[in-house]
């Protein structure tokens, strides 16, 4: 049965998302979701999309949901030197923002007429009027955790003396040090703060946010959020997560490949396996990939490890030999599998073969972890990162090294990454938490469970709204 109202309407949702894999996952599992859930999805898609990645995913997912209205959103391309980075997901974010002008005529093919619009938190400021306008219930999908949505909504009120911030006591919920605020937002002329500091006040005039996070992970923040202790008048935060990983998210061609991940991975004995991947857009400095290298062997443990040398996939050139170097790469392959390339990364957290991540603590990577129940050595590099690995160290089922810094302030020697990833493997508390963890997250999305209810009262909310 379709969610409908009184006179017969059904729900009908537009979903538009922003640049990067982490942005781009989450809505396309909420999109799944919602179909499961029989109401209609139109998927609003930045054109040209950064990464390879985002396009095949993309692509995948159209086969697997044809009843999925795709509306290709053409963005107009800007100058980059008209904005203070040279970060290409930050530049995408920045003109998808700057091409919103294109959205109302755009929407006006949309039929039946549209219950809600649920657009990425980095499209605020200029979503809203136009949403405003059309009379539409505005909602976002934020894809961190709930700590960082914590911030986000305090951190504004600080704008004139945030370089000078020694700490961030946000009420409720936790208090920050200065070196685990994301670094950009202490130099407030970079574009990812200037988004932050516009869209952060307008949270309020939102009419929900929707988080990747559930109950039993940040029952807390959660709990602030909702009361107004963090923000008065917030808008109602909806924990709907795990979003759960699709089907259509696997690439069968590559599974069935002989060097498949996977495969390799159904030769090695449960739990010896540590897998290491620093998520969809992070690339560490040679030097740094070689120290891991030398971790990696140094350690009693198998790895799989997945490397990058680009941020943006369709720049990566380069083999392994080069980046890792040859004879490193000679001593590595007898111990692990490496490999440079895009991974299916659910099918690795759920294979009993792997008994550790170690981690950049993307809140994606963070909350696949969980669902599967895999411990976590967080080595958080940018952005909310650290917010997040200290999200799974207070739940007790992973660490991470305080002194190890962003991207790029240290190069950490491989004895100490290898020492690291043994105290992991072998710590069975950690075990047991992240076993604790993996029931409560499928608790929380089964019958009667905390996000399965959140999901409800937003479709409750969305018929009223037809
Ligand atoms: N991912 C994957 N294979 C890879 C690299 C990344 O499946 O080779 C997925 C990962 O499972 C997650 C997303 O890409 O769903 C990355 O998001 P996350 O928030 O962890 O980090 P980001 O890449 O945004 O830094
Ligand atoms: N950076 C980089 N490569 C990376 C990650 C970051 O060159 O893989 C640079 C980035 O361009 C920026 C600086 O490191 O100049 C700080 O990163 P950043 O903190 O982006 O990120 P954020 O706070 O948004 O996550």
């Amino acid at each position: 049965m379709s969610p409908e109202n009184m006179s017969g309407a059904v729900v009908h949702v537009a979903l538009f998302p922003n640049a990067g894999m982490g942005h781009l996952t989450p809505f396309l599992r909420l999109a799944a979701l919602l179909v499961n859930r029989h109401c209609r999805v139109t998927l609003i898609t930045p054109q040209p999309t950064v990464s390879m990645a985002e396009s095949k995913l993309l692509s995948r997912f159209h086969s697997a949901f044809p009843q999925v209205t795709f509306l290709p959103f053409h963005i107009v391309p800007i100058d980059a030197s008209t904005v203070n980075t040279d970060d290409p997901f930050f530049i995408q974010f920045e003109a998808v923002r700057r091409s919103c002008h294109l959205l109302p005529s755009l929407l006006a093919s949309v039929s039946p007429p549209l219950s809600a619009f649920v657009c990425d938190v980095t499209l605020i400021s200029p979503v809203l009027p136009i949403t405003e306008n059309l009379c539409l219930p505005i909602f976002i999908l934020f894809t961190s955790s709930a700590l960082m949505l914590s911030l986000f909504s305090y951190i504004p009120r600080f704008i004139p003396s945030i370089s000078g911030l020694d700490f961030l006591e946000i009420p409720e919920v936790s208090t920050i040090p200065r070196s685990s605020i994301p670094p950009l937002l202490l130099l407030p002329n970079n574009v990812f703060a200037q988004i932050l500091f516009e869209d952060g006040p307008k949270l309020p005039k939102l009419c929900g946010i929707l988080v990747n996070s559930f109950e039993a992970l940040e029952s807390k923040a959660l709990d602030s959020l909702n009361t107004g202790k963090v923000v008065k008048e917030l808008a109602p935060v909806f924990p709907i997560g795990p979003l759960v990983p699709c089907e259509f998210e696997k690439n069968e061609t590559e599974e069935q490949s002989s060097s498949s991940p996977l495969k390799w991975l159904n030769d090695q004995s449960p739990g010896s396996v540590v897998y290491v991947s620093f998520g969809s857009r992070l690339s560490l400095a040679r030097e740094q990939v070689r120290e891991i290298g030398n971790g990696l062997l140094k350690t009693g443990f198998k790895f799989l490890w997945v490397v990058k040398d680009k941020k943006v996939d369709k720049e990566e050139e380069e083999g392994l030999d080069e980046v890792v170097g040859t004879e490193l790469m000679e001593r590595l392959k007898s111990k692990g599998l490496i490999v440079k390339e895009w991974v299916d990364q659910s099918g690795i957290l759920s294979h009993n073969a792997v008994g550790g991540f170690v981690s950049h603590c993307g809140w994606n990577s963070v909350v696949e972890a969980a669902w599967h129940g895999v411990p976590i050595l967080g080595w958080p590099q940018i952005g909310d990162q650290k917010l997040n690995a200290e999200v799974v160290e207070k739940s007790g089922w992973g660490t991470w090294k305080k002194k190890w810094g962003w991207w790029g302030e240290n190069v950490v020697r491989g004895e100490e990454i290898g020492d690291a990833i043994d105290e992991m493997m072998k710590n069975e508390a950690l075990k047991v938490k992240a076993e604790e963890m993996k029931v409560a997250a499928r608790k929380a999305v089964g019958g009667g469970g905390s996000s399965e209810i959140a999901v409800q009262r937003l479709i409750g909310e969305w018929t009223k709204m037809v």
